[in-house]
């Protein structure tokens, strides 16, 4: 009965222990820690050419996973020591509040909506919404183009395809997939006219099929990519904002963005000032 009631209270006592733990450690499930012991898993797109992507061979490229690697290298993380995760755009919050990747490194938009469940370091990046067509396309020229019931395709969860629906949600129809590229596919294959998302995710689309597939028009948003990471843990956002800077002081930024989207073609423009709010 005695050693009964002893273990009773052992157990009871030693789940409030692992509680208090699991609560205390306040910056508890930080990517610094992560970094410590030496590694850290990352988010990226795996679809989009020039900026995330996933070869045949299970290499990955592009100018985020370039941002990425520099970023890690920082944090004293080696890039072989860098575990990609797939983080499509409406999973992203997500990925980050549930612990399942330590930072996000993907054409992510700082936006105040997103600001209430992450936080970001940066921005990195400067982008534009725009429009893909087919090269033979001479119907739709721009955003003023987007009247007359046409079929346009973006991504869940994306700025553009909510900036769609809250503009030209009268005027055109939307088509809302998983992935980039997916609506890639509905573009090539006819049943949309035209896709809708950031410049430079379309100009790398483009670049993958030249004479097929053009960016029509004048960007039509402004899109500050920033590196998404666990809200309220200041210490990582202000190292990885160190991180950027840097790379952008080092001149790894302008190499990094040559090597990938700049090399077919798309001119670097300059590099933003990180904003430490
Ligand atoms: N930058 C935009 C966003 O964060 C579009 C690109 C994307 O979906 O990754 O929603």
């Amino acid at each position: 009965m005695r050693i009964s009631r002893a273990l009773r209270y052992g157990v009871a006592a030693l789940a409030l222990a692992l509680t208090v733990t699991a609560c205390g450690g306040g910056d508890e499930g930080s990517a610094l820690d992560s970094a410590k012991d030496g590694k850290l898993t990352v988010g990226i797109k795996f679809d989009q050419p020039g900026l995330g992507l996933r070869t045949k061979d299970g290499s990955y490229s592009g100018f985020d996973v370039e941002v990425a690697k520099y970023v890690a290298e920082k944090l004293g993380v080696k890039p072989d020591n860098i575990t990609f995760k797939e983080s499509p755009s409406a999973q992203r919050e997500t990925l980050i509040e549930n612990g399942q990747v330590d930072f996000i490194v993907a054409t992510y938009s700082i936006t105040d909506k997103r600001k209430e469940k992450v936080d970001f370091a940066g921005p990195y990046y400067v982008a534009g919404q725009s429009l893909l067509v087919k090269s033979d396309n001479t119907e739709i020229t721009g955003v003023e183009s987007l009247t007359g019931n046409k079929k346009l395709c973006s991504v869940k969860g994306s700025t553009p395809a909510q900036n769609v629906k809250e503009k030209y949600a009268k005027d055109v129809q939307l088509q809302e997939f998983d992935t980039y590229s997916l609506c890639v596919e509905a573009l090539r294959n006819g049943s949309v006219d035209a896709v809708t998302t950031d410049d430079i995710i379309l100009a790398g689309f483009a670049a993958q099929s030249p004479g097929q597939l053009k960016v029509v028009g004048k960007p039509f948003t402004t899109e500050n990519y920033g590196i998404g990471l666990k809200k309220g843990d200041t210490e990582t956002r202000g190292k990885i904002n160190d991180a950027i800077e840097e790379m952008i002081k080092d001149g790894s930024w302008s190499k990094a963005f040559a090597s990938t989207v700049g090399s077919s073609g798309y001119p670097a423009p300059q590099p933003p000032a990180v904003n430490r709010y």
